[in-house]
């Protein structure tokens, strides 16, 4: 394999990854180590059946301490984090996670409290979270926030359940279909599905909003609601919302906003004000929580007057004499339920609370900068992707590779592949659905304009390898430890452990 070629102008160098390292099985010299555990008088073992006793020493690694440091920080230092470098990945909101929403987290006032801890002694947190519930609807426009939903796509699931509990309580039954835009993010038709709802798709119109005559013909005593990605994962915004709205409201169904977009509108755009009936927020994504392993997140619901009484149950109260307390059950017979052990991810929104006051009012900075960073970049690459939506962007934007795929061979998960070799996570590929050979890059506001150039000249170095030698994108990664893998079977199933090789499969 020849060195991976790189654009000589760039002065990048490609990512030379370090090597996977051995297991520590392999690492393992019968007779080292640190203390053994000493052999226990065989009593011990009187109480456990004799089935159930080990026959054969454990297969365990023999190695000393060091050894085993240095190993787990090798295999550490293989991640690629935020902390680490740039994530151009779209409708993530990939930021950075600021250090001090981390020390607030591990304040051992919030971090030690028990779950069940009596309200008396559960004063702070509870009005940590009434607080952040008074911040999150100046900021959404809505009226009251549910903190049960553990991540965004759970706070859909309790969004459309509460939609359901409010067609059911006015005996109007028929309403069984969810409406989609195609741009929609698939949690959203998914969500519907899980609710027992009918998902019905609607086309996008030409600009890449959706199309009003279409949701018009659509509408109808079926519908419960429509959901709505808004900004679009086009990274569009949707300018006829208050004709949508209307429509919508026109034909009795209710109108749910997806709010994972949210850092894009904070300060423009206030959902619960334009007319939406219930919004989702991420605020692992817009209020920054590191995220992407599937660690916990939270997705915290805002609803408007009309689903106030359905919202889950217990909320957070504060009565006359300013202390915090949580409802009692069966005090609110019209919640829908519980959607979540105790308040949600209470150390998940313990950062957002904290991030939303470093802030304060320069949150909507934070909208702006995240809206120029993603216009920026569209600019510095539009001569070599189509950007199939040219009109201003919000806080992502949509570019696809059709032009070079068919001129060269070369496709957009090769593009993806290569950024590995130059150092950088790769963008959301083949999403959203609409759009051919998709490239969905969503910059965030916390990365400096140097990171976005050298991110485009990398991209721009890629479109010209392409052209030049496309066997050399198509083969890449050509630098990280592992090279190209099945996605599909690195997905579905992993091969995550470590066996020693026995008999045949021994390795001479
Ligand atoms: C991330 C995302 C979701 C799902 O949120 P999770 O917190 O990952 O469950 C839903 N809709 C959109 C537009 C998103 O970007």
């Amino acid at each position: 394999m020849s060195e991976p070629l790189l654009h000589p102008k760039l002065g990048l160098r490609p990512a030379v990854g370090p090597r996977v390292p051995s297991s520590i099985f392999e690492l393992s010299r019968p007779g080292t180590g640190g203390q053994k555990i000493l052999p226990g008088d065989d009593s011990v073992l009187d109480d456990i059946p004799e089935a159930m006793r080990r026959k054969e020493p454990a297969d365990l690694p023999e190695i000393n301490e060091s050894q085993v440091i240095r190993h787990f920080i090798k295999l550490s230092r293989l991640n690629y984090a935020i902390d680490t470098g740039f994530f151009p990945l779209g409708s993530c909101t990939m930021k950075y996670n600021p250090k001090f929403n981390e020390w607030a987290a591990r304040l051992p006032g919030f971090a030690k409290l028990h779950p069940l801890a009596p309200d008396s002694t559960a004063q702070g947190t509870l009005q940590m979270l009434w607080e952040l519930e008074q911040m999150l609807c100046e900021i959404s426009g809505f009226e009251a926030i549910t903190f049960h939903p553990a991540a965004g796509a759970h706070g859909e699931l309790t969004g459309i359940l509460m939609i359901k509990a409010y067609h059911i309580s006015r005996g109007d039954l028929e309403r069984v279909e969810v409406i989609v835009p195609d741009s929609s993010h698939g949690t959203n038709p998914a969500t519907a599905t899980m609710a027992g709802f009918t998902a019905v798709e609607i086309p996008s119109d030409d600009r890449g909003g959706v199309d009003i005559k279409a949701l018009r013909a659509t509408l109808s005593p079926r519908t419960a609601a429509i959901m709505l990605t808004n900004p679009s994962t086009l990274g569009l915004f949707e300018d006829q919302v208050d004709e949508l709205l209307e429509a919508v409201h026109e034909a009795g169904a209710l109108a749910y906003m997806d709010g994972a977009n949210l850092n894009a509108v904070m300060g423009y755009f206030k959902p619960g004000e334009a007319g939406f009936d219930v919004m989702h927020i991420n605020t692992h994504k817009t209020f920054s929580t590191p995220h992407g392993g599937g660690g916990p997140g939270a997705g915290p619901v805002g609803v408007g007057d009309k689903l106030l009484p359905f919202l889950p149950s217990p909320r957070i109260l504060r009565d006359e004499n300013g202390n915090f307390r949580l409802e009692t059950q069966d005090e609110r017979p019209s919640a829908i339920g519980r959607m979540r052990s105790f308040q949600g991810s209470t150390s998940v929104l313990l950062r957002a609370f904290a991030y939303i006051r470093a802030h304060g009012r320069e949150l909507q900075q934070v909208s702006e900068d995240a809206v120029l960073n993603a216009n920026y970049l569209k600019a510095l690459v539009r001569h070599v992707y189509e950007i199939p939506f040219p009109r201003h962007c919000k806080h992502e934007f949509v570019a696809s590779g059709t032009e070079m795929k068919k001129r060269t061979g070369v496709r957009t998960l090769d593009i993806a592949k290569r950024l590995l070799d130059y150092g950088f996570h790769p963008p959301t590929i083949y999403f959203p659905l609409s759009v051919d050979e998709a490239l969905l890059m969503e910059p965030t506001e916390t990365e400096s304009r140097e990171t976005l150039e050298v991110f485009a000249d990398a991209l721009i170095a890629i479109a010209q390898e392409a052209y030049e030698d496309p066997d050399l994108v198509r083969a890449a990664p050509h630098s990280t430890p592992v090279r190209r893998l099945d996605d599909a079977e690195a997905a579905r199933h992993p091969d995550l452990r470590w066996r020693p090789a026995k008999g045949d499969d021994a390795p001479c």
